[in-house]
């Protein structure tokens, strides 16, 4: 009888430890990693290459979510997918939050919530440098190209004008330079990234047509614990200037 109470009490208090334990973090917090859908398809925020920030991937939002999981305390991992099924993986529960130069809309915040703003940023016009194209307008009788699913898809659907899409901004981009297209629209640093990395092509800026975009972090809706985390680890690295140092370092990698 003594035993039998003996290996009751036992058991129990094996119990309670593993209750414990598991009571840690409870559920998807228990979890040591984050995991931070992107689609590693938009320099200088995101790309694939050999041995990044984390894994193959680095970028300035591969940095930031790196730096996000040491605040938290999590191993900051990326689950790269195409840029139309982040949100949707988000709410699957398939990725904890979504860092991808995703632009807070009003659409947006109807299915997850964003963090604070990091980063400010336009649409602008990619053109050959012999285009004459000097304004949004002049766009209405062109061959434009957009990123599907990208705001800029929105903003030229929204001026009436008929476009084609591509999924990556490159193809968009070598469309151009083969001189299939006349205009690529897309995010600002994106496109100084590929006028970089290409010849003969240039930037047209119309700041009376697009409006600035803010960058932010998604997480599922409600899940205000995390957003608080990640709302505290990216004002710190606001103030602390980290977040411009890494603009400026990964604006001007080659
Ligand atoms: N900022 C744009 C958007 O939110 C493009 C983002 C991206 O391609 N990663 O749609």
């Amino acid at each position: 009888m003594k035993m039998i109470k003996k290996m009751l009490v036992a058991g129990i208090a094996a119990a309670m430890m593993l209750t414990s334990l598991v009571g840690c973090g409870g559920g998807a917090a228990a979890s040591k990693t984050i995991t931070f859908g992107t689609n590693a398809e938009f320099p200088p925020f995101e790309y694939v290459t050999s041995g990044g920030t984390i894994g193959d991937y680095d970028g300035i939002d591969i940095a930031i979510a790196q730096k996000i999981g040491q605040d938290i305390g999590k191993e900051a991992t990326i689950n790269n997918m195409e840029f139309d099924s982040l949100l949707i993986a988000l709410q699957n529960g398939q990725v904890d939050a979504v860092i991808a130069g995703m632009t807070v809309t009003d659409e947006r915040k109807e299915s997850v919530d964003f963090s604070v703003p990091y980063y400010t940023a336009t649409q602008v016009m990619i053109v050959k440098e012999d285009s004459d194209i000097k304004t949004a307008a002049d766009m209405a009788d062109k061959k434009i190209v957009v990123i599907q699913g990208y705001t800029g898809e929105t903003v030229v659907q929204d001026m009436g004008y008929s476009y084609e899409s591509f999924k990556k901004g490159t193809e968009a981009v070598l469309e151009l330079v083969n001189g299939k297209c006349d205009v690529v629209v897309i995010d600002s640093a994106t496109a100084s990234k590929y006028v970089k990395d290409n010849e003969g092509i240039k930037i047209v800026e119309d700041p009376s047509a697009f409006e600035a975009e803010e960058y932010a972090i998604a997480v599922k809706k409600g899940n205000t614990e995390l957003l608080n985390q990640i709302n505290t680890s990216i004002q710190k690295m606001l103030d602390d200037g980290t977040i411009s140092e890494l603009s400026a370092k990964y604006l001007d990698a080659e």
